[in-house]
């Protein structure tokens, strides 16, 4: 009998088929419980900060102390979700990890300066159907130039990846790209990963070749999913991520590679 299909593709889900078709059926397909992780955790902390600071205060009222105090609001919300209850902090632990998201925070300013930003959009939630393909995603921030020309920009609170991965890491913003051309009629000029850690941006301008080559890629992957789910065939694909996966004891590959070592 075959699996039911997603209902939507987001960037998230379609990495996660593409870094390993099994876990992603564990976690999407059968809804497994997952322990949570302290660092998607803290990078929903650190958006929530950075989403106050630009609906609350206008350009000009864009301090860092603002977002300081835009992040302790987020904070005391943070304490009653069950992701971050999960993660089972100690009084110590819980403060490292607050100052860690201030740490974030600050940095943010040192990439650019909010004030000179005009937001138009702040976690935007973008869906189009494309086939038989919903895509969704949400954008942190849509920004529109003094050119009038949209930026699309995304929070990112990992490290920033080598020369060498940057192009992969600009997946997900390049289905943005998509998501903008199909909801507003037309792309953004520029695709942003500001990484706060670094803290650094990466900037992508997109074409109409490389939109194109992403809505063939993206198809690609959901008609997989699809044929995955009509065959139940998910397979593992060991790699390194395999050691930071939640279902290393359910995955028969897995096992293997344990009692080979
Ligand atoms: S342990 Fe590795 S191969 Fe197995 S499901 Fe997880 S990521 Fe995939």
């Amino acid at each position: 009998m075959a699996l039911e299909t997603p209902r939507t593709l987001s960037p998230s889900k379609a990495s996660a088929f593409t870094d390993c078709p099994l876990a992603f059926r564990y976690s999407i397909i059968d809804r497994l419980p997952e322990p949570p992780s302290p660092h998607a955790v803290k990078g929903t902390l650190v958006h929530a900060a950075l989403e106050r600071l630009f609906w609350e205060e206008l350009p000009g009222g864009r301090t860092t102390d603002k977002a300081i105090e835009a992040l302790e609001a987020a904070w005391e919300h943070i304490q009653h979700d069950p992701e971050f209850v999960g993660l089972g902090l100690d009084g110590d632990q819980a403060r490292e990890f607050r100052a860690d998201a201030e740490v974030l925070v600050s940095n943010y300013f040192r990439i650019e300066d909010p004030n000179e930003v005009r937001a138009i959009g702040v976690e935007l939630g973008l869906e189009t159907q494309i086939g038989s393909m919903v895509l969704r995603g949400i954008i942190d921030r849509l920004d529109l130039t003094a050119d009038g020309e949209l930026v699309v920009v995304d929070y990112k609170t990992g490290r920033a990846p080598g020369a060498q991965f940057e192009k992969s890491r600009l997946n997900g913003v390049h289905t943005y790209a998509l998501l903008c051309e199909r909801v507003f009629g037309r792309a953004p000029s520029q695709v942003k990963l500001l990484y706060l850690r670094d803290p650094v941006a990466i900037v992508a301008t997109p074409t109409e070749q490389s939109i194109r080559g992403h809505r063939a890629r993206t198809t690609a992957v959901w008609s997989a999913i699809e044929r995955a789910c009509e065959r139940e065939d998910f397979r593992p694909r060991p790699s390194g991520l395999c050691n930071y996966c939640s279902f290393q004891d359910l995955c028969p590959a897995f096992a293997a590679t344990a009692a080979a070592s």
